[in-house]
């Protein structure tokens, strides 16, 4: 159950609602966003909501059976609109493509790659100052002063950053530069990261855990919710199963059944998701006609020279073509 508290409720009007709570014996936990105050309970005594919803000092009240309560479509039934400053947003009909590389690796390349993004009207740009890498010895990364400079010549050209976070410490010191904090895969269910990320007011891309499942993501997003952050994009970049043949399975079926359990905007990303260069293309477009609100995905003026996942970054002349049909996919799926 959700209860939504009027801004103005008074001390009294708490503790009577706390009381009532508790003679039916729910669990409640307090949860206050940077738009709203909510009380979480967690029961399973029957009882007629509307004994509650019309005490003084309420605003709303739910009954949500899901294991996650905040993140689920129950609750809010209207998709949630992330908004990025500048007239930017995503969700609820607006879509927005992410594009990068996928490593941060020099001054040139970010230069290189605004260019780019700027000529082609795509906002946002992705890219790991992080690495979390299989192997210890591979590229992790340049760190909070690749991020510096890349947050400065994206300023000037008006592009917002996403990139990962992979531990709490770096947050503090990222967060003047972060438009979007991404959660990788690899810490889809850090527990201290979410608790910590939801403490903040800042967008938190949070990616399904490589093999998580969709009820995991959820909870995981749930965490960022309860701590006080209601601004949160779910990321499906692709699960591991039996298959060899590509490096991930896209679970394109996740897109859906996201968008029908949760308000919060689903972003696609194909790059991870199939792991193959020239599959990138059709993937990211399913992904579009399956309701995904927008597209991570990673380009390289020269793929074949990357630091990282070079095998599924797309170049420069390729990216061009996909957000044209990306643009034209999602304006198609508007309209059918
Ligand atoms: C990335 O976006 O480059 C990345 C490492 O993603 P994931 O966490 O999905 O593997
Ligand atoms: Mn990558």
């Amino acid at each position: 159950m959700i209860i939504q508290l009027e801004k103005n409720i008074t001390d009294i009007q708490r503790a009577t609602l706390e009381a009532k709570l508790n003679a039916i014996q729910y669990k409640t936990a307090e949860v206050s966003t940077q738009y709203s105050e909510y009380i979480v309970g967690v029961g399973k005594k029957e009882f007629d909501i509307r004994s509650i919803g019309t005490m003084p000092g309420i605003r709303d009240i739910h009954r949500v059976s899901d294991a996650y309560k905040l993140v689920s479509k129950k609750w809010r039934v209207e998709d949630t609109i992330i908004e990025l400053g500048d007239g930017l947003k995503i969700g609820g009909g607006h879509f927005e493509i992410m594009a990068g590389p996928c490593s941060i690796e020099s001054e040139e390349q970010i230069e290189t790659t605004i260019e780019h993004l700027v000529k082609n009207g795509v906002r946002i740009m992705r890219g790991g100052v992080y690495k979390p890498r299989s192997s210890p010895y591979s590229f992790r990364g340049l760190g909070i002063d690749g991020l510096k400079l890349w947050h400065q010549k994206s300023r000037e050209a008006g592009i917002k950053i996403i990139t990962e976070v992979m531990m709490t410490d770096q947050i503090d010191d990222m967060l003047e530069y972060v438009d979007i904090f991404q959660v990788g895969a690899r810490n889809s269910q850090n527990f201290n990261l979410l608790d910590a990320l939801g403490k903040i007011d800042r967008p938190v891309m949070l990616k399904r855990g490589i093999s998580g499942t969709i009820d995991e993501l959820l909870q995981s997003a749930e965490y960022i919710f309860s701590n006080g952050n209601e601004r949160i994009l779910l990321c499906e970049r692709g699960i591991r199963t039996y298959e060899k043949a590509y490096r991930n399975c896209m679970d394109i079926n996740a897109i859906a059944m996201l968008k029908e359990k949760t308000h919060l905007p689903v972003i696609a990303d194909p790059s991870h998701g199939i792991g193959v260069r020239r599959f990138v293309e059709s993937v990211a477009l399913a992904g579009v006609m399956v309701g995904a609100d927008g597209v991570i995905f990673e380009a390289h003026q020269c793929p074949e020279k990357a630091f990282s996942d070079g095998q599924q970054t797309l170049n420069f002349d390729e990216a061009d073509a996909l957000f044209t049909k990306l643009r034209k996919t999602f304006a198609f799926k508007q309209n059918l």
